[in-house]
């Protein structure tokens, strides 16, 4: 199968189909972070009127705000294989099923049309990641979400203090006053969308209540969750210093409590990894045995 996609097999996933809208979004995203970096940069290590250690921890949260954007758009956000079966002790009266993908469809799961795929736990197709938020990358959204917030913070608090530093702004010439009131109004903007998105995703960890389960609630119908979700359940298994990090949470091996079925076809990591390994001594052996012949 290989190449990019939403589809099953895929190596790289990500939704190759963007609407307009979607694609107006992560460049408006990626062009209010960049354009707070280029300005922290010129204040702090450019024109030097601002601390210079401002700007590496400026940079550093917005390294991890990236990186986590990044992988929220490109993680498959839990998306149900074709061979996908309920878990042993689930009863016949919780079977679901997706008409479009003809397959098992796990009680927590929606069937999100733009990415054409169930998505386990999903809790809304997000505009600004290009992709579906659900069970395999709730933990990068809302790292993305935390860092961007902490971004636009400083930001706004860096442009604060300058302002009414004695003898900071009102010293500076008219082009840096416009880069510092741009830099507060990203800052600002950025927190506007931002903190409503985080205290969304928060929520929907606290209740278990996601934000498609909110919109069916108001609207009087029934939902499949509800219970507050555990931490490892978003963050994985792994230290608590590994939740910080925008890296693939560990659900076990397999991960079949957390996503709600099993699939047969599920190469456990450890088996993965083994065999990766006698691959790799086979296949240094065979390298070696030409030199044993000729010796
Ligand atoms: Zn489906
Ligand atoms: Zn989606």
């Amino acid at each position: 199968m290989g190449s990019c996609g939403t589809h099953q097999g895929t190596e790289c996933w990500c939704n190759t189909r963007p609407d307009c809208l979607s694609a107006l979004n992560v460049v408006g995203a990626y062009v209010l972070t960049l354009y707070a970096d280029v300005v922290v940069i010129l204040f702090c290590l450019v024109w030097r009127v601002w601390y210079g250690v401002f700007a590496y921890v400026f940079l550093a949260a917005s390294a991890l705000a990236i990186w986590a954007h990044l992988k929220t758009m490109l993680t498959d956000p839990g998306s149900v294989p074709a061979d996908a079966q309920p878990l042993g002790g689930e009863g016949t009266s919780d079977l679901g099923y997706c008409a479009k993908c003809n397959a098992y469809k796990p009680r927590s799961a929606y069937h999100c049309s733009k990415c054409r795929r169930c998505v386990v736990r999903m809790d809304h197709h997000c505009p600004y990641t290009n992709n579906c938020v659900g069970a395999k990358n709730q933990k990068h959204m809302i790292l993305f979400l935390v860092y961007c917030v902490a971004q636009a913070l400083f930001a706004i608090a860096l442009c604060g203090y300058y302002c009414f530093e004695s003898h900071g702004f009102q010293s500076y010439p008219w082009p840096q006053r416009v880069f510092a009131v741009l830099l507060a109004v990203d800052g600002m903007l950025t927190l506007a969308f931002t903190g409503n998105m985080t205290r969304r995703q928060i929520t929907s960890v606290v209740t278990g209540v996601g934000t498609i389960d909110r919109l069916k609630l108001a609207k009087g119908k029934t939902i499949a969750g509800g219970n507050p979700l555990p931490l490892s359940a978003v963050f994985g298994n792994g230290t608590v210093m590994l939740w910080w990090v925008p890296i693939d949470p560990d659900f076990g091996d397999p991960p079949d409590a957390i996503l709600g079925y099993r699939s047969p076809s599920y190469v456990s990591v450890k088996a993965a990894a083994a065999a990766a390994a006698s691959s790799g001594e086979i296949a240094e052996a065979n390298a070696h045995l030409p030199l044993l012949a000729k010796s």
